[in-house]
């Protein structure tokens, strides 16, 4: 059922057993799981049905590192960010997991095999197609018609799927007609209230742009507002803890990531890209291009993928300007001497390092309801400008020993490393997961720690991010928690 905040009497209270704080692709993946469990469920969304100008700039911010998009990164109302996402998705891998050694800070404190169990419904619910391996291995056998470009021991395939649903419209109906779900629209929340301890939370404090409020007393509670506004809400609920709630280690806001993504350089080959890589009659699929893991701990990279774009017209005169070795020319001039050249577009993908200095704060600034604004201070570091070197020269030469073309790194690529063209809209990292409290702001289970009925859904709890685009992670992440709240 939708209400509107608007309609609730003044400063009363709803009572429910579980409420959702956020209905975007998180709060609606717990929502519809907790659908005919016997909880009686709240959900409370602060913007409407539509984009509304006065409820998004709620989401204004300030950016104090590098050149960083935050308002258009994501949108205010029902369905959250799906109401524009690309619907890229792909699980992490192992490796994301476990961590990569040479790589500071990665690693979970769980491991794929327990999200397993829920990435094929989260596939079905972020692309509404069946379920179908993502191993690249698996789309070489059969009758796919699927060629790999590189066949080499140190660059393989990965498989995304593209097909972004709309969460806000593809399940409406079904919250609509849910008897135990009530979900508010126009309803703000501006504080976490817990009980003098500070180890249980007690209710939620709504505000309408109205002027009107309520508040939401429950058993159990789940952030799912976004991976700047999880973040964001923790550190303004501060009236027990001054620093903010699940906030004792001063790791609420800090680890702030996004995926380094940006079209690095110029590639050409002597025959065209398999249409695969390019989507083309693949549409809902699309390859990248992607180290082993072996070539990884060889070159110490962090989890990258090379994704090949439009083709572009270049000359061979022009495709050859540049610094490329002259060995790597005359290698690849013999094959090149068939026809034209082909000449793409690359984008590379990659994981940043877990870096304490990137970081959400609260600014100085409030927003119409009073509630405390943020600044994003994001920061790569040198490792992460040394990984990607690494990443795209391995690409570089592999491309040249096997005789399939060569890249030419774009001036405005890896140089330009605080260029805006830097990041995927992906905010992650803000309430990381950990074992240890000291490390961590959730456990295990997404629940905050010190906090015994406190849940934050979505990538704001990914400790470390792998390449995958993170919305199928931040899904199947979801049911195991509506598993939980069950
Ligand atoms: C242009 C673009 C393209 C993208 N493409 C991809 C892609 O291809 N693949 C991929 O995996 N990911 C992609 N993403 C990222 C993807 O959209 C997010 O990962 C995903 O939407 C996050 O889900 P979420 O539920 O955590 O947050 P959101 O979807 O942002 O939902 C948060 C919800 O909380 C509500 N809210 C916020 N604050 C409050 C408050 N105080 N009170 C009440 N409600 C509140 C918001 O209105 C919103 O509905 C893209 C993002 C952008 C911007």
């Amino acid at each position: 059922m939708f209400l509107a905040a608007e309609s609730v009497q003044r400063d009363s209270v709803v009572h429910a057993d579980v409420v959702i704080a956020g209905a975007g692709a998180a709060g609606i993946t717990i929502a519809r799981a907790l659908r005919g469990s016997g909880l009686h469920t709240v959900v409370l969304e602060g913007g409407g049905f539509d984009y509304d100008a006065a409820s998004q700039a709620l989401y204004t911010g300030t950016v104090s590192g590098s050149p960083y998009e935050l308002e258009d990164s994501r949108l205010r109302y029902f369905g959250g960010t799906t109401n524009h996402w690309g619907g890229w998705v792909r699980p992490l891998d192992d490796a994301d997991f476990d961590g990569r050694a040479w790589v500071p800070g990665t690693g979970w404190p769980i491991s794929r095999s327990d999200l397993d169990p829920y990435y094929g419904s989260a596939f079905r619910m972020t692309s509404q197609l069946d379920d179908h391996p993502f191993g690249w291995e698996s789309w070489l056998e059969g009758d796919r018609d699927v060629e790999a470009l590189v066949d080499s021991p140190l660059l393989t395939g990965a498989m995304y799927r593209i097909s972004p649903v709309r969460f806000g419209q593809a399940y409406r109906d079904e919250l609509r007609d849910a008897p135990d779900v009530e979900v508010y629209l126009g309803a703000n929340v501006v504080n976490i209230g817990t009980d003098r301890t500070g180890s249980h939370a007690t209710g939620l404090d709504v505000r309408t742009l109205k002027g009107a409020g309520f508040h939401v007393a429950a058993d159990r509670f789940v952030c799912a507002l976004g991976g700047i506004d999880n973040a964001r809400l923790l550190l303004a609920s501060r009236a027990v803890e001054p620093g903010g709630l699940g906030n004792s280690n001063d790791l609420v806001g800090r680890y702030f990531m996004d995926h380094i993504e940006a079209a690095v350089a110029t590639l050409v080959l002597a025959d065209p890209v398999p249409n695969v890589y390019l989507g083309g009659r693949f549409d809902l699929a699309r390859a990248g291009v992607v180290p082993t893991e072996a070539a990884a701990e060889q070159h110490r990279l962090a989890g990258t993928a090379f994704i090949i774009g439009e083709p572009r017209v270049a000359s061979r005169r022009g495709a050859l300007d540049g610094t490329v070795p002259d060995a790597v020319v005359k290698g690849v001039l013999g094959s090149l001497e068939r026809g034209d050249p082909h000449t793409y577009s690359l984008e590379i993908r990659a994981e940043p390092e877990p870096n304490p200095q990137s970081r959400i704060t609260l600014n100085d600034g409030t927003d119409a309801l009073g509630m405390p604004t943020v600044d994003v201070h994001r920061v790569l570091t040198d490792g992460d400008h040394q990984r990607l070197k690494r990443a795209m020269e391995l690409f570089a030469s592999e491309l040249g020993r096997l005789g399939l073309g060569w890249m030419r790194i774009d001036a405005d690529g890896l140089g330009d490393h605080d260029g805006p063209l830097y990041y995927g809209f992906h905010h992650m990292g803000t309430t990381r997961m950990s074992d240890d409290p000291s490390t961590g702001v959730v456990d295990r289970r997404c629940r905050v720690h010190g906090i015994d009925n406190l849940w934050i859904a979505g990538s704001s709890v990914f400790p470390s991010v792998g390449f995958a685009n993170p919305t199928l992670t931040i899904v199947a992440l979801a049911l195991r928690i509506a598993d939980d709240l069950r």
